[in-house]
């Protein structure tokens, strides 16, 4: 999968479209922008209800090409509800009884590890969702962790 393969937002329009009408009779705006963007590592996609304005995650949906439906459909939901409250979770059931695939949550979840400390000596290094904010000391060769942050996709903003 590389970024040329991904729908073009012409089709993503097409699809909101239709989506708008199938599952939202249609009261979500009929103009809306949708972007794909290279600059968000650490969502699947965001919505700007305001701006009208749906930003979709290029490097989630190189992972999860199949996901593209679903996080189109959770930001939809975001034109006209905002966070992940009772009415959030009222149209996700409705929308899921009617056949769509959405969901509250990405497929990468907040369990898997976020930070990656590596030993700069001997390249120990082991993956942590807790962040060790004292620098950890390599018991081999008592040097300290290097710190990375992961791209985690957590949720759907
Ligand atoms: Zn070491
Ligand atoms: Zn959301």
């Amino acid at each position: 999968m590389e970024i040329k393969d991904l729908p073009q937002v012409e089709e993503l329009q097409a699809r909101y479209r239709e989506y708008n009408e199938r599952y939202f009779e249609n009261i979500l705006p009929r103009e809306i922008t949708i972007e794909w963007s290279k600059r968000m590592t650490s969502a699947a996609g965001s919505c700007n209800y305001r701006k009208k304005i749906i930003k979709i995650s290029v490097w989630y949906h190189l992972k999860y090409p199949e996901e593209i439906d679903n996080t189109l459909l959770h930001e939809m939901i975001h034109l006209i509800v905002p966070g992940h409250g009772p009415k959030f979770k009222a149209y996700l059931i409705k929308l899921q009884e009617q056949g769509a695939n959405v969901s509250r949550h990405s497929k990468e979840k907040a369990k898997d590890p976020r930070w990656l400390y590596v030993c700069p000596k001997c390249q120990t290094s082991f993956k942590s969702y807790n962040r060790y904010l004292n620098l950890y000391i390599c018991r081999h060769c008592k040097s300290n962790f290097k710190e990375y942050k992961l791209n985690d996709f957590k949720e759907y903003l």
